[in-house]
């Protein structure tokens, strides 16, 4: 049977296929779909884990007790995986683990660009990256059985234009006759002392050479001779757009990017006049062939920051544009929070108090943009509370009390906690107010540990944030509700001014939760045109809902979208004319 699938589809069935039992992962684009369509799987224990080191964690315990696993991030949760995976590596594994990282070339929705096939070759493990959804299916089994057959942990790595694009992808049968996971004490193997540790490191070098005589005869490392006049090697969805534009030339594509078949590469540059790297990113495989002697041209044409397009290949090819690879010219459409969105408020209240807001990775990174413009630094997944405390140390006792951190519920479990216990350890004297909207908003509403669901849909134990923070020593926890702006500002302003660590717990839904109960739409406002004296004040909101006149009257007239308003009414405590009411 075939199906339409996308990247991330593909890779959840090939675990279903591949007889994975536990999946864990923290949504993150573009790997988020895989876990939620895992879940129709109800074969596999599927979870979302407080952040991508858990997850790594917990798949490490599934394999270490004889079952499959699956793990998944996007390529920056790597970075917080980082610690397992280079101890997994030395272990190794019993039951087979697959790693997916999605990479996000172009930053689409990322801080950062980095090119994951370097962790691959960082940590000593193997690494595939499929091309399309049928090999995103076909790799993620073959990617468990080349860790049980290697005993290692093998990256699977896909970028963004992988996981959401559809292709046609031939389903089949689900592994059997895999062995019942049971304990096995073997502590020479899983526990990395030293000594442990140093006989660990002799068998993953002895195993990279065993992968790369591998990969010289692997399938998926495939060469496709057509003209000798130019020999590409190509990797994931640049192969796409070489044979789209460049269909005589022969190609070596690689399904195993790490480690390389070397004797594969060089029997091919030995056949071609003229040899080329096509990759996105970095020079991974570039460098690797230079340095193994064979002349090859590659950032020399190819761009090192960005996505790839057939276009970019052509022109770096020198060929002509053809009317389908020019890029349609679509009008700009700046990112907003929701209309209604809880988040609004506190950032217009922050901005009003001048505040120095350390900020942290979720959609309220967007208080940074105009009209909030309530956001002065962002680094990464839970950075903001550090932030702050690392400038406390550094700024005078006046400036010390603008410091605000700011931080969503989830993020906050994610890695916020401990610069939370941080911050009330050193006596840092900066608030942070968490952003709490029970959700897992910017990845598209999933999940988490304060949300009281899990990722299957049942009801668990939801984390009590004041209680936590409690818990960590902050002695003053406040909760506010963040539709009340003059409540939400008096509260900051005592807290800010206090010389001591402190919380401001903002506590409203998200307004796309759609859970039964989370989030109640309000009455709809609308402006009266015969008040509004045009002063604009309720446009520095930002809400999408809020459109602005400029025929009407002298000066101009807001005028409410009644579709779009979902009632939240912070628009009407700006109104000092009171033109903002319920619509009747
Ligand atoms: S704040 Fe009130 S008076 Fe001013 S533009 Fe908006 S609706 Fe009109
Ligand atoms: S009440 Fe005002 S701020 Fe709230 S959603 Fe409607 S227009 Fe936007």
């Amino acid at each position: 049977m075939k199906e339409m699938l996308s990247g991330n589809e593909a890779i959840a069935r090939g675990a279903y296929e591949a007889g994975i039992k536990v999946a864990s992962a923290y949504p993150g684009t573009p790997s988020t779909e895989i876990l939620e369509n895992i879940v129709q799987y109800k074969e596999i224990d599927a979870s979302w884990a407080p952040n991508e080191k858990v997850a790594l964690e917990v798949g490490i315990g599934a394999s270490f007790g004889g079952a499959r696993a699956l793990v998944a991030m996007k390529h920056v949760g790597v970075n917080v995986a980082a610690d397992p995976l280079f101890t997994l590596a030395y272990t190794g594994v019993k039951g087979g683990l697959v790693f997916v990282t999605a990479d996000d070339p172009e930053l689409h929705s990322s801080q950062n660009e980095q090119d994951n096939r370097n962790y691959a070759r960082f940590a000593k493990v193997p690494m595939l990256e499929p091309a399309d959804s049928q090999e995103c299916k076909d790799f993620t089994r073959l990617a468990v059985e080349i860790s049980e057959q290697f005993d290692t942990p093998v990256m699977l790595r896909t970028t963004t234009r992988i996981s959401h694009s559809k292709s046609v992808v031939t389903l089949g049968e689900p592994a059997g006759g895999l062995p019942a996971p049971a304990l096995e004490r073997n502590p020479a193997k899983y526990v990395m002392l030293p000594g442990n540790a140093r006989i660990r490191h002799r068998f993953v070098e002895e195993r990279t050479d065993r992968l790369a005589d591998f990969g010289e005869t692997l399938a998926i490392n495939r060469v496709e001779m057509r003209s000798t006049e130019i020999g590409v090697i190509t990797v994931g969805v640049a192969y796409q757009y070489v044979r789209e534009v460049l269909p005589e030339a022969s190609v070596l594509k690689l399904g195993m990017v790490w480690p390389l078949p070397a004797g594969l590469i060089r029997r091919f540059a030995a056949q071609v006049d003229k040899l080329y790297v096509v990759e996105e990113l970095d020079p991974f495989i570039e460098d690797q062939v230079k340095a193994m002697g064979i002349p090859a041209i590659g950032k020399e044409i190819i761009p090192i920051c960005g996505e790839l397009t057939p276009a970019i290949l052509r022109t770096a090819f020198n060929l002509p544009q053809t009317a389908t690879t020019e890029p349609e010219r679509l009008p700009g459409r700046p990112p907003n929070m929701c209309p209604g969105c809880p988040h609004r408020g506190v950032f217009y209240t922050l901005n009003s108090l001048k505040a120095y807001v350390t900020g942290d990775i979720g959609c309220y990174t967007l208080g940074f943009m105009p009209p909030l413009s309530a956001m002065d630094t962002c680094v990464c997944m839970g950075a903001s509370i550090g932030n702050a405390t690392g400038i406390t140390k550094v700024v005078s006792p006046e400036e010390r009390q603008k410091v605000v951190a700011v931080i969503g519920d989830s993020t906050f479990l994610h890695s916020g906690i401990t610069g939370l216990l941080d911050m009330v350890y050193n006596k840092a004297p900066a608030t942070v107010v968490i952003l709490d909207n029970r959700i897992t908003a910017m990845t598209g509403r999933q999940e988490n540990p304060a949300s009281g669901y899990t990722l299957m849909g049942e009801e668990t134990f939801q984390v009590d944030l004041a209680q936590l923070c409690n818990t960590l020593g902050v002695q003053h926890v406040r909760t506010v509700d963040p539709y009340d702006l003059a409540d939400t500002k008096r509260v900051l302003q005592e807290e800010m001014a206090r010389p001591e660590p402190s919380v401001v717990i903002t506590q409203r839904p998200c307004v796309l939760i759609k859970r039964e109960g989370a989030f109640e739409r309000g009455e709809s406002q609308a402006v009266d045109f015969e008040i509004c004296s045009g002063c604009k004040a309720c446009l520095k909101l930002g809400c999408p809902a809020i459109i602005w006149q400029p025929s009407e009257g002298e000066r101009g007239k807001a005028m409410i979208d009644p579709l779009l308003c979902t009632g939240c009414e912070v628009c009407a405590q700006l109104c000092k004319f009171s033109a903002i009411k319920a619509l009747r």
